[in-house]
């Protein structure tokens, strides 16, 4: 019976070497004021490092480069590298380019063009090239995308594409974009929706500005991590920009999304367990009221709740990911739904129960609770807000369900039935009373 919580020995040694290159080599980098173009030299030794131990963009598989992991595999290498925001990059595999190589690479599978693997994968695989994902529009529901305006349409041997996007992460800093844009109007969206490369160099391309937002006001344009808003008018792209083939769009996301979310609750949790440590070093640290913060009942069960939260929610994702690797995304759709909202929660929980133990230094940008709080909340936004991963998992539970006038575990009605079922042996216990 194959029931097995166990990581094989030679990968956990891989796992044990990341754990502390991790913190001894890339943590540190968090506390330098670096420029998008300087953080870049500063990592390329570790790169390096990292490719060296063939580590590298393990998200594909070998025939494109990657390690062909799985998602168990990647799953738990991300634990560790969403510790710290450098992790992914210096281990090539940081969103949004991770998951537009994975459109790419699928899209070329479907019978697209093959050239892109030369053009745009082997450059965003090498890390020479950066990319963004212009899905979400201003002024269309994000978390409906059958509602989106944005329209391409083929005028010869090319695209023509109109519309606006905001939030393309990394799109100031990109040198081509994913676009998803209605290709055919008169058929359902989720047939008659594509994906489209637009390199940012594309006449009628005008990236209009970063914007602002809780994890980062007072924004400043260009800086690697930034979410972009973007003008897309009259915008001409060769036909074979097309990624894997026309009407794909829906198909192309929900393959994107799906190990998107394993590794995003992933690196949730190398940062709650990062937030979790802070709060245990601080709960034995600080005196008050005649004993540590560690003798407090509360402080206690903020601990006890966040490791059985952290726990669970790692079981949860690990789980979604074995089913994926098993049956593939979309037979693994309520798991992945399910890990998304509870695994943004448990984030958020376990960083504001440390911020406030740590009190007002908690909550000065002397550490970095306060800005790991920030960015937590955009986690139960991204990539599908709560409410509708909420939803997926409400409507795939109930579908097993039909209505019943009277419920079935009514007592009054199932005693009368089990009444009538052991009448006979009823008859004979009151007889024998008799
Ligand atoms: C940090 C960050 C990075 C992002 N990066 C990208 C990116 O790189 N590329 C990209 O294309 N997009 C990106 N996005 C956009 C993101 O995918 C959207 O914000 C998300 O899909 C929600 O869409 P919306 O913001 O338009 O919210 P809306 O669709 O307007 O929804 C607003 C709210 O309505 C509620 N709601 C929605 N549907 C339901 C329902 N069925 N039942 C009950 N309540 C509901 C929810 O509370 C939801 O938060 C990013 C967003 C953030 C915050």
């Amino acid at each position: 019976m194959a029931w097995d919580f166990e990581t094989e020995p030679e990968f956990e040694e891989q796992l044990a070497w990341m754990r502390g290159f991790v913190r001894e080599q890339i943590y540190p980098l968090e506390t330098l004021e670096l420029s998008y173009d300087q953080v870049r030299q500063v990592i390329k030794p570790l790169q390096d490092e990292v490719k060296a131990r063939g580590l590298w963009a393990s998200h594909l598989p070998e025939e494109l480069g990657g390690g062909g992991f799985g998602q168990v595999k990647l799953g738990l290498m991300h634990e560790i590298l969403g510790e710290t925001p450098y992790g992914p990059v210096v281990f090539g595999n940081n969103a949004p380019d991770s998951g537009n190589a994975e459109l790419l690479a699928i899209g070329m599978e479907m019978g697209g063009n093959p050239e892109h693997r030369e053009r745009w994968l082997n450059p965003l695989l090498a890390g020479e090239m950066r990319s963004g994902f212009s899905m979400t529009e201003p002024h269309t529901a994000g978390s409906d995308p059958t509602l989106l305006q944005t329209r391409a349409v083929l005028d010869g041997e090319e695209w023509v594409i109109d519309g606006r996007k905001w939030y393309t992460t990394n799109g100031s800093v990109a040198d081509f974009f994913i676009v998803m844009a209605v290709t055919n109007p008169d058929v359902h969206p989720y047939q008659g929706s594509s994906m489209i490369v637009v390199p940012v160099d594309t006449p009628g391309v005008t990236v209009l500005r970063d914007v602002g937002s809780m994890d980062d006001p007072t924004v400043v344009y260009g800086k690697f991590g930034n979410h972009a808003e973007i003008l897309y008018d009259q915008v001409r792209v060769p036909k074979g920009n097309l990624v894997g083939v026309e009407g794909a769009g829906f198909q192309l996301a929900q393959a994107r999304l799906g190990p998107g979310r394993i590794h995003h609750c992933m690196r949730w949790l190398g940062q709650s367990r990062r937030a979790f440590e802070m709060m245990c070093e601080r709960a034995v640290s600080r005196y008050t009221h005649k004993s540590v913060l560690a003798e407090k009942q509360t402080v206690q069960n903020w601990i006890a709740d966040s490791m059985a939260e952290m726990h669970a929610a790692r079981l949860m994702t690990l789980q979604a990911a074995w089913k994926m690797d098993q049956v593939g995304a979309s037979a693994a759709r309520v798991e992945i739904a399910m890990i998304k909202y509870y695994g943004a929660q448990v984030l958020y929980n376990v960083i504001d129960r440390s911020l406030q133990v740590h009190g007002s230094l908690g909550y000065s940008s002397d550490m970095p609770l306060e800005a790991m709080y920030r960015a937590a909340r955009a986690a139960r936004i991204y990539d599908g807000p709560d409410e509708v991963h909420r939803q997926t998992v409400a409507r795939s539970a109930l579908k097993g369900y039909e209505a019943h006038e009277i419920p079935t575990d009514h007592i009054p009605t199932r005693t009368e039935a089990a009444k009538r079922q052991f009448a006979d042996a009823l008859e004979m216990l009151a007889a024998a009373e008799a």
